[in-house]
């Protein structure tokens, strides 16, 4: 027998996906109240059941979306959730709206998804995605980078 298959997490990564896949109690993962300031451009905000508010950017909602495709690059790139790409450095830079949704789109009981004004529309993010991104402060502080 070889040693294919075989993979060795080390106890850190090992942690650190326990954290991450622990189970959220459901009134942090359920919002009480979900508001996309579409025209205002200015992001969403939930308001959670257990009374926490979380608010992102369009731009961080854009980069951190959790369509396999995004996923993917973002872990070649070594990119977070929400962590802007790096912009080549040219002496032309190609001027990029910033992102937008222009339609948002709740997802069964569990989500949200957003057709953003690149074209993109195949992220589904579930309240638990967003509640584990949550992008204030308090939160961030508590995230293992
Ligand atoms: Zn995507
Ligand atoms: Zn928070």
């Amino acid at each position: 027998m070889g040693h294919e298959g075989i993979r060795f997490v080390s106890e850190e990564e090992a942690r650190r996906s326990d954290a991450a896949e622990r189970e959220l109690p459901s009134d942090a993962k359920v919002p009480a109240k979900v508001r996309v300031f579409k025209s205002e451009g200015t992001g969403m905000e939930i308001v959670w059941k257990d009374g926490h508010r979380s608010h992102w950017d369009f731009a961080w909602l854009r980069n951190a979306c959790p369509c396999a495709t995004c996923h993917d690059e973002r872990k070649r790139a070594g990119r977070k959730p929400g962590e802007p790409k790096q912009q080549p450095q040219t002496l032309l830079p190609m001027y990029q709206a910033p992102p937008r949704p222009e339609t948002v789109t709740p997802v069964g009981h569990y989500a949200i998804s957003f057709h953003w004004n690149d074209g993109h529309q195949s992220g589904i993010y579930s309240w638990d995605y967003l509640r584990r991104h949550c992008a204030c402060e308090e939160c961030a502080t508590q995230q293992v980078s």
